[in-house]
């Protein structure tokens, strides 16, 4: 974690990929905390750099962007929301930092829904040699692991934060069941339309997705395979030329 490095130990390795972890700051149903998406976008790079250190591939985890894009959800006290505009403007800043130290691939690491980054990496890839790839943490890992993953502090978040942060999680009893409403169209419902949901008509507890099956042990199954699909991918973008990315 280059936070924890110094100069000396940054300056002697070369770096071939960064990783950038993606999380918020938002209410996670009544159970979890304001920094669920953070800790767990930072906990997984963690374990993801120490497993391509194993493999001789330096891996840099980045400190974490702790706001995420939270534009429907601002009803809810200290939810902090950057727009994609900002989001926009750090990446190609952050872009710019790496370029000339000889990293070759920024992952972008997410771990909130809100944070739609292909939008960021198509508008910037153009400027850049660098191989930019995005992953959302909670799609790496196998999730018939879960009876029903959920979407929002559900089985699957609380299963993961139980894993890397128990002491985070509040009594089993006060968790709320993350019951979610239908949306009135009928195009939504179906999937192939989209209206960005208001948090507070779709839920009552904050949550999309029902916590009570979750469980420390699934959640350490399922950070393990996420893990080590992400370790891959890294050591694949430490060797690979930008120029010849098929085959
Ligand atoms: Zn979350």
């Amino acid at each position: 974690m280059l936070e924890e490095l110094n100069w000396p130990v940054v300056r002697a390795a070369l770096w071939p990929v960064a990783i950038l972890p993606f999380g918020a700051t938002e209410a996670h149903n009544t159970h979890l905390p304001y920094g669920t998406d953070t800790i767990l976008a930072r906990e997984v790079s963690a374990r993801v750099s120490v497993a391509c250190a194993a493999r001789d591939v330096r891996v840099a985890t980045l400190p974490a962007i702790p706001f995420g894009v939270n534009t429907t959800q601002l009803d809810l006290p200290l939810t902090i929301n950057v727009m994609p505009s900002t989001q926009l403007a750090v990446l190609r800043d952050v872009i710019r930092s790496l370029e000339p130290h000889g990293v070759r691939a920024l992952l972008l690491l997410n771990a909130h829904g809100g944070n739609e980054l292909r939008a960021l990496v198509r508008e910037l890839q153009p400027e850049t040699c660098m191989v930019l790839a995005i992953a959302n943490w909670w799609q790496a890992g196998d999730q018939g692991v879960f009876d029903e993953p959920g979407d929002h502090a559900g089985e699957l978040e609380t299963s993961a934060i139980l894993h890397v942060a128990p002491h985070l999680v509040a009594e089993r009893d006060t968790w709320g069941d993350g019951a979610a409403r239908d949306s009135i169209f009928e195009g939504v419902r179906n999937g192939w339309a989209w209206v960005p949901r208001r948090w507070t008509q779709v839920t009552a507890d904050t949550g999309v997705g029902n916590p009570r099956a979750a469980t420390a042990e699934k959640g350490s199954r399922f950070v393990a395979q996420a893990v080590e699909r992400i370790t891959q991918l890294c050591c694949e973008l430490a060797v690979a030329d930008s120029s010849a990315l098929y085959r």
